[in-house]
C-alpha cells in the first residue's frame, strides 16, 4: 500500500521542484499507478493548482499540460482530427472511463512504462517533453533515458507539432482491457514513415523508413518490424510479437495510403 505523511498543493512549479529535490517527496499525477505500489514517502506534491490540466491548440502545435487526463486526450476534437483519431484509439482500451478520468498524461509519459499505449502513439509524431529543469527534449530522446530514482525533474507539458503527419494506431490485447501484447503506431510525412512499436514488452522506440517507391508496403513493414528487438513474457513470446509487428505495421501503412486492407 502507498503511504505518505504530508500533502502539499503547490502554488508554483518552482515550489514543486524545490520540494521534489528531497528523496522523501514525490510529485503525483492522478495517483492511479502510485496507489498500487508499496512506496512510502513523507510528502506528496500535487500539481493540480497550476492550470496544467489543459490541452491548447495553436497554428503550429498542441500543448498538453501534464495534469491533463487520458480521457481528455481520448475526447479532444482537435487532436483526434489532426492525427486521425489515434488519441481515441490509444486510450479507449485502458481500463475504463472512470480510470481514464483520473490517470494523467504526466504520470504516463514520465513513467515510460514498457506497456504504455500513450508513449507508443506519441513517439510516431513530432513530440517533445517540456521538463521544468531539463527544458524541451524530443520525446524519443527522453524515452530512451533510463528511469532513475534520482531523476527529480517535473514534466510540465507535452508538445506535439502539427507538421502534417497522418497517423494510425493499433494494439493486440489478449482481453479487452488488459495491458497490450504489442502496440504499434505508424505515421507518414511525405516519403517518410515513422514506425513506433511498444509493449515489446520493452518500452516504445521509433524508426524512420524512407519509401523510395520501389518496395511493397509488406517489405517496408517487415524492415521496420525487424529493426526492433522483442522479448517474451506471460502475454506473448518474442517470435509472436515480431510476427504481429510486421502484420500490424503493414495494415497501418495500408490504412494511411488508402490501399485496400489485405488479409494476413
Ligand atoms: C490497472 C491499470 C491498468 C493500466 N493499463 C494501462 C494500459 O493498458 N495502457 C497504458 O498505456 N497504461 C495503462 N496504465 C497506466 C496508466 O495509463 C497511467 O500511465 C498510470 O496510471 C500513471 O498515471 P497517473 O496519473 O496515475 O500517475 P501517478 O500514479 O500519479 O504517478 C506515476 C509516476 O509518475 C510520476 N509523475 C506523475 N506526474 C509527474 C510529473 N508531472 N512530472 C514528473 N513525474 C510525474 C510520479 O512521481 C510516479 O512516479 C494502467 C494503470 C493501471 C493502474
Amino acid at each position: 500500500m502507498f503511504r505518505a505523511g504530508d500533502y502539499v498543493k503547490v502554488d508554483s512549479l518552482a515550489e514543486a521542484y524545490e520540494l521534489c529535490q528531497k528523496r522523501s517527496s514525490v510529485v503525483v499525477g492522478g495517483m492511479v499507478w502510485l496507489k498500487m505500489t508499496s512506496v512510502t514517502k513523507r510528502t506528496i506534491v500535487d500539481l493540480s493548482g497550476l492550470g496544467l490540466d489543459k490541452i491548447e491548440e495553436t497554428g503550429e502545435e498542441f500543448r498538453i499540460g501534464s495534469m491533463s487526463t487520458l480521457r481528455q486526450l481520448e475526447t479532444h476534437e482537435g487532436l483526434n482530427r489532426c492525427f486521425n483519431g489515434i488519441f481515441k484509439e490509444c486510450t479507449r482500451h485502458i481500463v475504463g472511463v472512470q480510470m481514464r478520468n483520473c490517470a494523467t498524461v504526466g504520470g504516463s509519459i514520465f513513467s515510460r512504462f514498457g506497456f504504455s499505449d500513450l508513449l507508443t502513439a506519441m513517439m510516431a509524431l513530432d513530440t517533445y517533453v517540456e521538463l521544468y529543469h531539463g527544458g524541451i527534449v524530443p520525446l524519443a530522446e527522453f524515452a530512451a533515458r533510463p528511469v532513475r530514482r534520482d531523476d527529480r525533474d517535473i514534466l510540465v507539458r507535452i508538445i506535439i507539432k502539427k507538421d502534417g503527419r497522418k497517423a494510425s494506431y493499433t494494439t493486440q490485447r489478449n482481453s479487452r482491457t488488459d495491458f497490450p501484447v504489442l502496440a504499434c503506431c505508424v505515421s507518414r510525412w511525405g516519403n517518410d514513415w515513422y514506425v513506433s512499436v511498444g509493449a515489446r514488452p520493452a518500452r516504445a522506440q521509433v524508426v524512420k523508413i524512407t519509401d523510395d517507391g520501389y518496395d511493397s508496403l509488406a517489405k517496408l513493414a517487415k524492415e521496420a518490424a525487424d529493426s526492433f528487438t522483442y522479448g517474451t513474457n506471460t502475454r506473448g513470446s518474442s517470435e509472436y510479437r515480431r510476427q504481429l509487428a510486421a502484420v500490424y505495421i503493414r495494415r497501418l501503412m495500408e490504412r494511411l495510403t488508402g490501399r485496400s486492407v489485405s488479409r494476413g
